[in-house]
């Protein structure tokens, strides 16, 4: 029998402790591993077959251009196998469903997968960082306040590896919204904000966007507009949704703390406790319209709306999710038509 069995396989891991961050390490567990065959894709070769991105280009923030293809982190056989291609198999079977099939996974399955892709540019731009020809305009590593936050988000991650459960708490706002398809053009789009772990990711009409480290506290800040966008909105609208998101991410204010409850024996998986310290001061920093504005301002760059525009109302600014009275607006064209001439 099995006496040695759990134990091992409950023992968390930071790599945060020393930095260890390497192509000759798992990213999952911190066993060695070799390059460049112990590697798993950033975005999984499934998505990557399915919207063309091999070649597809990203700018990382030292302004290096990498393709998708070549994002990829340090990953040993047994959390590939185990670990990684299973979460992978599981969100491309609920992709082929659309929306529906986004819809019905689980939280905590979201989290992770959408939690895989940012930690894995997150390293992407950390060792491209500790090249010594690079040089970073603002490097993250040396961000105290930047890497406790980012050391905070692994801990629940972690779930990728080791079976967890979160004690009442999810671990960030995951919001999945509907492009409606008659004004989409773009199957696949992708972008984030590494310094707030804020996330987009856009599969055909299914558009995801997240917050990973805020134990829910946007979307509960949020719940209204999100009810409101439950139902196909127009790309301009998805837009605005998102600015929102990524706005509240920069205000907010807070990091959680994680504690693990100490493994007994017969333990088959770790409890994580949360807590928010908001002793010190509020959640969220406090609102401003102009900042906001440059926030729709960068999300509405395809549509080129200039920012007179948007805070042409300085006091509300420009919004497709809401109509002058408040209520939903439904947007079935933008720019809209011509109130003059065209039908
Ligand atoms: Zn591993």
């Amino acid at each position: 029998m099995s006496e040695i069995q759990p134990r091992a396989a409950l023992t968390l891991y930071d790599p945060f402790e020393g930095m260890q961050f390497s192509m000759h390490r798992c990213f999952l567990c911190g066993n060695p591993t070799t390059p460049p065959q112990d590697t798993v894709p950033v975005f999984a070769d499934w998505l990557m077959t399915r919207y063309g991105l091999q070649e597809r280009q990203i700018k990382l923030l030292d302004m290096s251009i990498v393709q998708y293809q070549h994002l990829r982190i340090a990953c040993c056989p047994t959390c590939r196998t185990q670990h990684v291609e299973p979460l992978e198999a599981r969100v491309e079977a609920a992709a082929q469903e659309g929306i529906r099939g986004f819809r019905q996974l689980d939280d905590q399955t979201l989290f992770l997968w959408l939690g895989k892709m940012f930690y894995g540019v997150l390293v992407t731009e950390l060792l491209t960082e500790m090249d010594p020809l690079a040089k970073p305009q603002y490097p993250l590593a040396e961000n105290a306040q930047l890497l406790r936050r980012f050391q905070a988000f692994y801990q629940p991650l972690q779930a990728l590896r080791v079976p967890m459960e979160y004690e009442d708490f999810v671990p960030g706002s995951l919001f999945i919204l509907e492009a409606d398809p008659a004004q989409d053009e773009m199957p696949f789009e992708y972008d984030d904000d590494l310094s707030t772990i804020a996330f987009s990711i856009k599969l055909d009409e299914t558009v995801l966007v997240a917050c990973l480290v805020d134990n829910g506290i946007i979307r509960q800040a949020m719940g209204r507009v999100y009810q409101d966008a439950y139902r196909p909105l127009h790309p301009v609208q998805v837009a605005e949704f998102k600015a929102r998101v990524y706005y509240a991410a920069y205000l907010l204010n807070v990091v959680p703390d994680y504690y693990p409850r100490p493994v007994k024996p017969g333990d088959v998986e770790v409890i994580m406790d949360t807590l928010i310290d908001d002793v010190t001061g509020d959640i969220f920093n406090p609102w401003e319209n102009s900042a906001y504005a440059q926030s729709l301002l960068e999300m509405w760059k395809r549509w080129q709306i200039p920012l007179e525009e948007i805070v042409r109302n300085p006091a509300e600014p420009l919004t497709f999710l809401y109509d002058a009275g408040g209520q939903p607006r439904v947007i079935k064209h933008y720019p809209e038509a011509n109130k003059a001439g065209n039908k």
